[in-house]
């Protein structure tokens, strides 16, 4: 679709046709020489600007080939940091970093766009602590994840208190259905329970997991059933393909691979993230990777291995770096050949 002429607008705001598609006014204008290859320019009739196939991308004036920065993209996501992917693909610490700018740009974008209509039964919150700056100042990332499709639908950095973990309930909801009555589990920390008294009520089910330590050892496991009964708990615990017990297993599991796979978070690192919001983007980028690129090994259906978006219906293929970071492109061009068709369905969908 994308290298369909009928598909192309003119990008320059002030031409008459500007953003119109099936106008007639795009012609290819020959080729430019990359460092790399060769790619398609165009031509608007109306105004005589030319542009790129690229324009409007976060592939946009970049020298190097597409392949090479989804693979930056990539890396950074499996938790390789930007000194890493600079001396592996042989370019300065500023450019990767760059790339990676627009790509957590991007992957937020994707995940606003894409992060929604799922549906949530048995969902377990968790926190890490984490540290930004040089000096190890401390911030905590709160995420949550739904148990049943692995899907990780909000995650968020900041104090660990009332409103940021309603923030985190209200996020993950606002875009999701709940059914029948949501199963939630978490750690002991007492704002979950004001947090989903006052938002959910009976609404839900909610259970807390509660380990005492000693000297980093695990002495003792308390449950706690906070709404509902144990009867109601245990019901939901029947019908729980996962769970046989209240636990948060399957959000430890998240933060281990949270943990590992954000280069700023891994143990012992000389490089914490600048500043939290920085640390927030980065873990954007990843939740973009784990919900909809990466095959989640608990996925597994003969041959096939779901990512978390496919199994929550919410995807129907593994995307590529490529669709998230040509989303901007593909969705105005999306937009516009809906309008031309004056279909007013297409028109919902599309705003
Ligand atoms: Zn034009």
């Amino acid at each position: 679709m994308a290298n369909n002429i009928n598909t192309k607008i003119c990008m320059n705001p002030e031409c008459a046709l500007h953003g119109k598609a099936n106008e007639g006014n795009i012609r290819t204008h020959g080729w430019y020489k990359t460092k790399t290859s060769r790619r398609r320019r165009y031509i608007c009739s109306a105004c005589g600007k030319s542009f790129s196939s690229n324009q409007g991308s976060a592939y946009h004036r970049l020298r190097a080939s597409k392949e090479k920065i989804n693979y930056a993209c990539h890396m950074s996501a499996e938790g390789v940091n930007i000194s890493a992917i600079s001396r592996i693909l042989g370019h300065s610490w500023n450019t990767i970093n760059r790339w990676l700018e627009r790509a957590r740009k991007d992957s937020h974008d994707f995940q606003v766009k894409h992060l929604e209509g799922y549906e949530l039964h048995e969902i377990q919150a968790d926190e890490i602590k984490a540290f930004t700056h040089a000096n190890k100042r401390k911030v905590w990332i709160l995420a949550l994840i739904d148990v049943g499709t692995r899907l990780w639908p909000s995650v968020l950095t900041g104090k660990r208190n009332y409103k940021n973990i309603r923030k985190l309930f209200g996020k993950a909801l606002h875009k999701g259905d709940v059914d029948n009555k949501l199963f939630i589990t978490t750690d002991g920390f007492t704002p979950y329970s004001w947090v989903l008294k006052r938002m959910l009520g009976p609404a839900c089910l909610y259970g807390q997991v509660v380990k005492k330590r000693k000297k980093n050892q695990i002495t003792k496991v308390a449950r706690k059933v906070i709404i509902g009964s144990k009867e109601q708990i245990a019901d939901a615990l029947e019908c729980s393909e996962d769970s046989e017990n209240l636990n948060t297993s399957f959000i430890e599991r998240l933060n281990l691979t949270i943990r590992r796979n954000t280069s700023y978070l891994h143990r012992k690192t000389p490089a914490h993230a600048s500043r939290p919001d920085r640390l927030q983007e980065q873990l954007e980028l990843q939740q973009c990777y784990y919900n909809f690129m990466r095959p989640h090994q608990a996925l597994k259906f003969g041959a096939e291995v779901y990512t978390p978006a496919m199994m929550a219906k919410i995807a129907d293929h593994k995307v590529s770096w490529a669709e998230v970071l040509q989303l901007y492109l593909a969705t105005l061009v999306e937009f516009l050949v809906n309008c031309c068709n004056n279909s007013y369905e297409h028109l919902k969908t599309a705003v």
